[in-house]
């Protein structure tokens, strides 16, 4: 008979919320800032990734990302991330958010970027099956003009991996503010990209940030969105529009300190019947994987085997490859998610 905890690292997972730098794995770190001469607080690994602060953190995600400058490197580090995944956690597919501004500082141009990246992903996928798209992320701390640049050079080099537009950091003020960026997403939709947004997530997010990002920037997935609990009509809109969230349990207890228990704004979102999909966010660097999201965090929110099951199928729904790879991509999770549920009432 098959225990809870291997269904649920066996159950097949599409992730929908992955910063790709995040996926670099810590040796593979250490040996790229090593190239390039990038220091590091500590050589020990272990203690590498054991935060004092949000500043350690961001100190070590920073040489990830200044560690990034060779295509070579860019295609191994795509490629190992998704050799980890699928032996942590079963994974089938998975989107990325890539910022295209901050490889391009590094002297990385997009097309170079976008061509490294596939390299990587199309390996992994020819060996492990694991399916892939892109999503060029907003850096909101660039402000809104350079957010209208970033998608001006997205459409002038279309490419069939990159689908839509997305955001990591915070605006200077710190804040999620979705409507600064409100032209970008405007051209972003008119040319048919597809749209998701990082609202509802930090201290001083609300309610009105999701709502925001739905009635005016038009997205279709929301990118955490937990405040969304606190407005019963925020919520209600939210779940008849069937708008998708991409949800990161070890994120929020990492940035937000949220305990993951039963009261967790994602476990209340699971019950309030929202479209809720389960990702890793920053998955190295919070010392986490796809598995541990739904062995140890959904586990904790008391989030039952048959709705851990739902979720996963729902990652897949809410993909934003075309629609024949989606169907292949359910017909194998359904098939691999009957053969768990009977090998676990065995
Ligand atoms: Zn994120």
């Amino acid at each position: 008979m098959l225990s809870d905890t291997e269904f649920l690292r066996l159950l097949p997972k599409a992730e929908l919320h992955c910063h790709f730098i995040a996926t670099m794995r810590v040796t593979t770190l250490q040996e790229l800032t090593g190239k390039h001469g990038i220091p590091l607080r500590t050589d020990d690994l272990d203690e590498l990734l054991d935060y004092e602060g949000l500043p350690d953190f961001l100190d070590v995600f920073h040489a990830a990302q200044q560690a990034m400058r060779d295509p070579a490197d860019i295609s191994r580090v795509a490629y190992e991330g998704v050799v980890d995944a699928v032996r942590a956690g079963n994974l089938r597919y998975r989107e990325y958010f890539v910022n295209p501004d901050n490889f391009a500082e590094l002297g990385v141009d997009y097309p170079t970027l976008i061509d490294a990246l596939v390299d990587g992903f199309d390996r992994a996928e020819r060996e492990l099956g694991v399916g892939y798209r892109l999503i060029a992320a907003i850096n909101r701390s660039l402000g809104p003009e350079t957010a209208v640049a970033m998608v001006e050079t997205v459409i002038a080099h279309p490419h069939p991996a990159v689908v839509g537009i997305g955001q990591d950091y915070l605006t200077p003020e710190l804040t999620e503010d979705p409507l600064r960026f409100r032209d970008a997403y405007q051209l972003a939709e008119r040319h048919g990209l597809r749209l998701t947004a990082h609202v509802g997530e930090t201290i001083g997010a609300s309610p009105r940030n999701v709502r925001d990002a739905i009635e005016v920037l038009h997205v279709e997935r929301i990118d955490h969105g937990y405040r969304v609990v606190d407005d019963p009509e925020a919520l209600a809109a939210a779940r008849d529009a069937g708008v998708a969230f991409t949800c990161t349990p070890h994120s929020t207890h990492e940035l937000s300190a949220w305990e993951l228990e039963p009261d967790h704004r994602i476990a209340q979102m699971v019950r309030a019947g929202l479209r809720v999909t389960i990702a890793t966010d920053d998955a190295v660097f919070f010392k986490t994987d796809i598995g541990r999201e739904y062995t140890v965090a959904l586990a904790q929110m008391g989030v039952g085997i048959e709705d851990a099951a739902r979720i996963a199928r729902a990652g897949f729904e809410a993909a934003w490859c075309d629609e024949a790879t989606k169907t292949r991509l359910l017909a194998d999770a359904d098939g691999l998610i009957a053969a768990l549920t009977a090998a676990r009432e065995g």
